[in-house]
């Protein structure tokens, strides 16, 4: 009798030969997700790089080392978590992924949040955190905090690859991993006040401008019926005047030299 597959991961074994944007002409392989079906956490990055493209499965590098350093400080483990991107396919070179790209691959991660249903949504980076969230406020202004859209709770971070580059993000990032503790292994309602790095954007539901639905909405509309294709790239604007520059977030030529020799042999391998 064959196994049967929970619905998330059949779901992206029908999206293995997705042929929606052109990332599919030179991608190796799908990059869809990885994690239990019953996670209470998901975390969402921005596109799969070289590693993760030939591997197929996201945050293998060193980036997803540092990630698991995260995990390990909010005492979670990766085994209990599920892990993806915005994008499921490898944009050429590492670039950023372009808007069409994102706007053909949004409804699987719609339908991936709809499945998981997750307790904790964590946003690596500001693209993720701009489609979460639907803003073009800088990462910097939002990292660490913790919003509420449409239920669920959303903590926004640096996303790892940048924390790599980039010294001064790694005390801001790993400082989320105590919140990140009590988001995800804490008992009953968490009480979010303004201040200490904890705060509520906005409680207003979202799905209205992008944001997925919850378990019980109407299912999500096929990949190729995305409708809202200018409030989306509205959100992942890049032409936020009080926004910090772009942060490179994929394309890392060398790591700071202030990791452990574990991150640095595998970002070397
Ligand atoms: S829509 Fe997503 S899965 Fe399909 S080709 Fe584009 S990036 Fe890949």
């Amino acid at each position: 009798m064959s196994e049967q597959l929970p619905e998330i991961e059949q779901l992206g074994r029908q999206a293995a030969d997705c042929q929606l944007c052109d990332l599919a002409a030179k991608r190796t392989q799908v990059v869809w997700g990885d994690g239990p079906a019953t996670a209470r956490v998901v975390f969402i990055g921005e596109a799969p790089g070289r590693k993760e493209d030939e591997g197929g499965r996201p945050f293998i590098g060193a980036a997803g080392h540092l990630l698991d350093e995260l995990l390990a400080a909010a005492h979670i483990t990766r085994s209990d978590v599920y892990i993806t991107n915005i994008v499921k396919c490898r944009p050429p070179g590492n670039r950023d992924p372009l808007d069409d790209e994102i706007v053909a691959c949004r409804s699987y991660l719609n339908r991936q949040l709809q499945l998981l249903h997750p307790r904790v949504i964590v946003t690596l980076g500001r693209f993720s955190t701009h489609l979460i969230l639907q803003t073009t406020a800088g990462i910097s202004s939002l990292q660490g905090r913790v919003f509420e859209r449409h239920g669920y709770k959303v903590l926004p971070l640096y996303h790892p690859a940048a924390v790599i580059y980039d010294l001064l993000k790694k005390e801001p990032f790993f400082a989320a991993a105590p919140l990140l503790d009590q988001l995800v292994n804490g008992e009953g309602e968490m009480e979010l006040r303004e201040g200490s790095g904890v705060g509520i954007l906005n409680r207003g539901p979202g799905s209205a401008s992008g944001f997925p639905p919850a378990a019980g909405d109407p299912p999500a509309s096929s990949p190729a019926q995305n409708s809202d294709t200018r409030s989306l790239a509205q959100a992942v604007g890049r032409a936020d005047p009080g926004a910090p520059p772009a942060e490179p977030e994929q394309e890392i030529s060398a790591p700071a030299e202030h990791f452990t020799q574990e991150t640095l042999d595998i970002w070397n391998a």
